[in-house]
């Protein structure tokens, strides 16, 4: 054992890129081995009966089993949590099981939370229709007005839910002044991280108490497999949300926790050139006659770009646009694309083209899109990492009068 004595280095005093590629990587002390070991094992022995006693004594520190402890899966959470700045990080089946389990963690029949009106589709469906049979109550408020989160304030308020950029419109949260509102409110301020990623915005020191992952978008960023995370305080993800994990079981897979891990090292790297894509190309979109309004939080166009650049290190890689000749121009211009894949999903090297009213939220009625934003003429592309003139060339013949 002559390496044991050999120093770990702090990692609260590294940059992100270094973060991204060494936090969190422990090695077996038998091999050694330079790249996290994928174990892909459904429990863990004990030398003694004694020893076992213990290890459940204390089943968060060693592992047991791996409903709720396993290597690969607690290498990618203490990479993420160190990504975050956060003290502890759950890693969970999907991202919806990461905002189901911080709901189940937190919540009690009678508890009301205030979300945010544009937030993914199925996190509405879950506050609304599936909590909601449990005596939870939601209100939906319009995610860039303060007055609007500070007037849902009730007794029993408990929590504050967000995603910032929202999606397709990427429409910006102040999160420091939200985490104001909700700390008076006594009420828990979760922020779903996905379209930004610790890359490019740390909710937690805006004020944030807890951030939600979808890690199968950016963090994976390859289009590969499904996760999530909760990043956060250790009394709230340690204390609340590994025994809600233990006890009920969404758990992350010992292989997709690996696959993250690999996705992680080039977070920095994709986020950063991919925003720079969605930027150029969201400029050249502003120029075309077709185009009525273009919406990417890196223009300066956009109503909060100042917020924005406050806020993120970059734009994101998300944007969206509205064409002039509605529906009938975006199935035009979509059809026409022969390199953009024409697909619902985000977060993939590979840009994704899609036409949000029909497809992300063809549930939503028709007034409640129009209200939200969605026109029929809306388009939304996420950008990858192709080489910008070849996107721009893909799309330019959706604009070409016939
Ligand atoms: C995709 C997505 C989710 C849900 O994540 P899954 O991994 O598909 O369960 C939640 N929030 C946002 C912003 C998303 O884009």
């Amino acid at each position: 054992m002559k390496n044991s004595k050999r120093q770990k280095p702090d990692f609260s005093k590294l940059a992100l890129e270094t973060i991204a590629v060494r936090a969190g990587t422990r090695r077996t002390a038998e091999f050694q081995e330079h790249s996290e070991a994928m174990f892909l094992t459904s429990s863990f022995c004990f030398d003694s009966a004694e020893l076992a006693e213990d290890g459940f004594a204390h089943a968060d520190q060693g592992f047991i089993y791996s409903r709720f402890t396993n290597p690969t899966v607690s290498m990618f959470q203490d990479r993420l949590a160190a990504l975050e700045g956060g003290e502890a990080c759950i890693a969970t089946a999907s991202g919806m099981a990461a905002i189901l389990t911080t709901a189940m963690a937190h919540l009690q029949a009678g508890d009301h939370v205030i979300c945010s009106r544009s937030v993914f589709g199925a996190t509405i469906q879950l506050f609304s229709s599936i909590l909601g049979r449990f005596g939870i109550t939601t209100t939906y408020v319009d995610l860039t007005d303060l007055k609007a989160w500070q007037a849902a304030v009730q007794a029993n308020t408990r929590l504050f839910y967000l995603e910032t950029p929202s999606n397709p419109l990427t429409e910006i949260a102040d999160i420091k002044a939200i985490s104001k509102i909700a700390k008076k409110a006594n009420a828990l301020l979760a922020v779903d991280n996905c379209f930004c990623t610790p890359a490019l915005q740390k909710p937690l020191a805006l004020g944030a108490d807890v951030v939600i992952h979808s890690a199968t978008k950016y963090l994976d960023g390859q289009g590969r497999v499904v996760g999530g995370a909760i990043v956060g305080s250790k009394e709230f993800v340690t204390g609340k949300v590994f025994p809600f994990v233990r006890t009920a079981g969404p758990t992350l897979s010992a292989f997709n926790a690996w696959v993250f891990l690999k996705g992680l090292e080039t977070l920095e790297l994709r986020m950063k050139q991919q925003s720079q894509n969605a930027l150029q190309l969201a400029q050249w979109l502003e120029k075309q006659s077709g185009v009525e309004r273009v919406y990417h939080p890196g223009l300066k166009s956009h109503p909060q770009h100042a917020l924005a650049k406050r806020q993120q290190k970059a734009g994101g890689a998300i944007l969206s646009f509205t064409l002039k000749g509605g529906k009938r121009a975006a199935f035009r211009l979509i059809n026409q694309t022969k390199l953009c894949s024409i697909t619902a999903n985000l977060g993939d090297t590979r840009t994704t083209i899609t036409h949000p009213a029909s497809t992300t939220h063809c549930r939503v009625s028709p007034e409640a899109r129009k209200a939200a934003g969605i026109s029929d003429g809306l388009v939304r592309i996420a950008v990858g990492l192709e080489n910008v003139t070849d996107l721009i060339n893909d799309l330019r013949g959706g604009f070409k009068s016939r």
